[in-house]
């Protein structure tokens, strides 16, 4: 069986276990397994910081699926230590507010490198990967620069400006209202090589619970990507990240708000929409109790907290039923 799933960062890295788990593989690290797992990954958060590419989801994913995660913060490196970061603090060098682990820095250092020596991104995470093995084919859901900005009203000076998604997420903490998202460069942007491959080719999309503005939309504002999710024969099975009308994790209310989504897992999958009517889904599963219902939709209720690897992993097993698939 082929699967491909789109994913954001923990949201996303976390459902792929579930997902590796649910076909046999191990949770963590590579396997043997008959199936293939191609994961479509968000670029929107990356961004150049002192010199250096760094891509947040595609380093979630790949550190979480190959045993490198802290997994208590969810992101970066396991035991991580921060000498680097305090020492660009003393030189005053800008930005200051984005947490550069050492260990983290070497991940950087050899993707810039081979970045400016020529390599497409996802020829470099796949290099990235050889060491990592996370068991599953990352893919960034492009090669060029698509970025996500966002419009708000500068919490110093008051005036309206566009600011990297990191600059509002991370420094600001996604306080200050946005007033709108644009996934620069996205419009142009050419799907990676495999991204619409792995669409076409699959048994099942998945849409992972992962942010549905910033992560999902952001892929999807890659023409190539959504017009493969239209005609893929797969059937395409989306997870809601909203429970219970809030983000089981994260801001993403801050994201929804801003493009007059509720946060609910209605609208949510209303907003996704489906795929008879132009949107992307031809099932939605939300969370129990979560009632939904949008024409055209198959819509299911089951338990969607990622609390542990069997309860992650059922979550992948009713996807792929969904799907048509198990
Ligand atoms: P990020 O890129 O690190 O922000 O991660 P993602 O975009 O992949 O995922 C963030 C989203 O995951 C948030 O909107 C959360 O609501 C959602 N999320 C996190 N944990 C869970 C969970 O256990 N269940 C569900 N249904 N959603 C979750
Ligand atoms: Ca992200």
């Amino acid at each position: 069986m082929k699967v491909a799933v789109l994913v954001g960062g923990v949201g996303g890295a976390r459902f792929l276990m579930g997902v590796k788990t649910a076909l046999g593989l191990p949770e963590v690290g590579p396997g043997e397994s008959e199936h293939r797992i191609s994961a479509i990954v968000n670029v929107g958060d990356d961004i150049w910081l002192h010199g250096l590419r760094v891509c947040p989801d595609l380093d979630t994913c790949m550190y979480t699926l190959g045993g490198g995660i802290d997994t208590e913060r969810g992101w970066g490196r396991t035991d991580e230590t921060w000498r680097v970061k305090e020492e660009l603090a003393a030189y005053g060098a800008d930005p200051d507010w984005f947490g550069l682990g050492d260990q983290d820095v070497a991940t950087h250092l050899v993707r810039s490198r081979m970045l400016r020596a020529g390599y497409p991104l996802s020829a470099v995470t796949e290099a990235l990967c050889h060491r990592w093995q996370p068991g599953v084919r990352l893919l960034p859901a492009t090669d060029e620069r698509v970025e996500t900005h966002v419009v708000i009203d500068d919490p110093d000076s008051g005036e309206r400006r566009a600011v990297h998604f990191q600059e509002w997420w991370i420094r600001y903490r996604a306080k200050p209202a946005a007033h709108s998202f644009a996934s620069v460069g996205a419009e142009e942007a050419k799907a990676a090589p495999g991204v619409v491959e792995a669409i076409r080719a699959a048994d099942a999309v998945l849409i992972a619970p992962s942010n549905p503005v910033v992560s999902i939309g952001t892929i999807l504002d890659v023409p190539e990507v959504r017009t493969a999710l239209r005609e893929t024969s797969a059937k395409v099975v989306g997870l809601s990240p909203i429970v219970g009308g809030k983000a089981v994790r994260g801001m993403a209310e801050a994201c929804l708000s801003a493009i007059g989504v509720e946060a609910t897992a209605q609208a949510v999958g209303a907003h996704l929409g489906a795929r008879k009517e132009g949107g992307v889904l031809d099932a939605w599963l939300v969370h129990t109790g979560d009632a939904a219902e949008i024409p055209g939709v198959d819509v299911r209720e089951i338990p969607l907290l990622m609390t542990d690897t069997d309860a992650t992993a059922e979550m992948a097993r009713q996807a792929l039923a969904a799907a048509g698939v198990s």
